[in-house]
């Protein structure tokens, strides 16, 4: 068994549907076939939430309104067959049915998560009926009877699996089923999610329950690649990386696989492959334990990163200090990324600042307080890099120019994290392009 998932704009127009349908139907292994929504339609559910949030039904009704539109057409374009077309409005009806009855009822956090639902419902059910107009044998898979995260709003690998194959064993000699990312039950049995972008995280979890031989997640990009595309000129895809230094790029920035989608099938040992459907040809990138090759494969940045530094001569031989520290952030549960120390300081980086006020304040008693804000990590990521002397010599040789600001190296053999201000980035990954990659 396989896992193909297909993002938003892999789905996004009638005849990249048609595409994905081409590519679904290739081989003959046993495929589960994991769909987002089209794309730009979870934004349009999200909005369609935030007007309701505020109060403004009307403003909601018309958001609606325009999204049926979109559907109507996308079905005319999808199909040929008139009966196909009205099986396909019939069933969109539905949704919108399902939309229109929630602005007549009292908005609350539940609901939104059934409105943020019906974009992976919507794509699925269409995909579908193209399959049978197709004539392509097929078993619709609702990932809202296996998909499922706990009280802590966790998914639980083993839990899934069990109802997944319970599911598949009630048709067996199949060899195709759709099922949609994001969506699962939550503890109270609600309809929820995996948060945005977790399509991939659904397939990687359905790769671990099913013990996939592959997840594949298909993007409209030939795989990770070694510098952000939209940046620099000249980059390259990235043939093989292991899970950790996947995990590393997905967190620091590299946008085409979400990052806690490595996990699962780095537990499970699912190789995942990232792969194009422009180009189905491209070799793409392959995730897996081993990771090919010693040395820099990549570097990835990551904007809006705040450095909280904490200055005090108490903390000079004094035990204890930085758990008070980390305290702090606990309570306000916020993530700390990068850490540097010296004996009568410690500079730390996060990236979500909603707390950052009440942080301060907790901090000042310890020592004085500095934030410095529109900062940028840039993770350089690889393999053994302690053992490769000539890394880090490169690396700062090819950022002279550059005011580097935290340095952090030796948490892991793949990654040596550098922060910078935001507005030096740019200059910085066209210099490590060239300086590292020869690019
Ligand atoms: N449709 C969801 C989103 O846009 C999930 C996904 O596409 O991964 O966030
Ligand atoms: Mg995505």
């Amino acid at each position: 068994m396989k896992i193909m998932k297909f993002g938003g704009t892999s789905v996004g127009k009638p005849e990249r549907m048609h595409d994905v349908a081409r590519l679904v139907t290739r081989g003959d292994e046993p495929v589960i076939v994991v769909l987002s929504a089209l794309s730009g339609t979870t934004n349009t559910l999200v909005s369609i939430g935030d007007a309701l949030l505020a109060g403004d039904k009307s403003k909601a009704a018309e958001i609606i309104v325009k999204l049926e539109l979109h559907y109507k057409q996308f079905i005319q374009d999808l199909l040929k067959e008139e009966a196909m077309r009205a099986k396909a409005t019939a069933v969109i009806s539905e949704h919108f049915e399902f939309l229109n009855i929630i602005l007549k009822i009292s908005f609350n956090e539940a609901l939104n998560k059934d409105i943020l639902a019906q974009g992976e419902l919507m794509s699925t059910k269409m995909f579908c009926i193209y399959l049978e107009e197709q004539g392509v044998d097929h078993v619709f898979l609702p990932a809202l009877e296996f998909m499922s995260i706990d009280s802590h709003d966790e998914p639980q690998v083993p839990v899934i699996r069990e109802k997944i194959m319970q599911l598949l064993a009630q048709h067996s000699g199949k060899k195709m089923f759709v099922t949609q990312g994001y969506i699962c039950r939550n503890a109270r049995g609600e309809v929820d999610n995996l948060k945005r972008g977790g399509s991939d995280y659904s397939a990687s979890l359905i790769a671990a329950a099913v013990k996939a031989s592959v997840c594949e997640i298909w993007t409209d990009i030939d795989g990770m690649h070694n510098n952000d595309p939209r940046v620099v000129n000249k980059t390259v895809a990235i043939d093989r990386l292991s899970f950790d230094e996947a995990a590393e790029l997905a967190y620091f920035g590299a946008k085409i696989l979400h990052p806690a989608s490595i996990w699962p099938a780095q537990m499970y040992q699912i190789p995942v492959k990232l792969l194009n459907t422009m180009q189905p040809e491209a070799k793409g990138t392959l995730i897996e334990v081993e990771s090919g090759a010693q040395g820099v494969k990549a570097v990835a940045a990551k904007d809006g990163i705040i450095v909280v530094r904490i200055k005090s001569s108490r903390m000079l031989l004094a035990y204890g200090f930085l758990r008070k520290i980390f305290e702090v952030f606990e309570k306000y549960r916020t993530p700390i990324d990068m850490i540097t120390t010296s004996e009568v300081a410690v500079s730390l980086t996060i990236d979500n600042g909603t707390h950052l006020q009440e942080i301060i304040r907790e901090l000042e008693p310890f020592g004085e307080v500095e934030v410095l804000t529109d900062q940028t990590i840039i993770a350089i990521v690889g393999d053994q890099m302690a053992a490769s002397k000539i890394i880090l010599a490169d690396l700062f040789k090819a950022l002279t120019d550059i005011p580097v600001g935290m340095v952090s190296f030796g948490a892991t053999p793949h990654n040596v994290s550098i922060l910078i201000e935001s507005k030096h980035k740019v200059q910085a990954l066209q210099l490590l392009n060239s300086g590292i990659f020869g690019l």
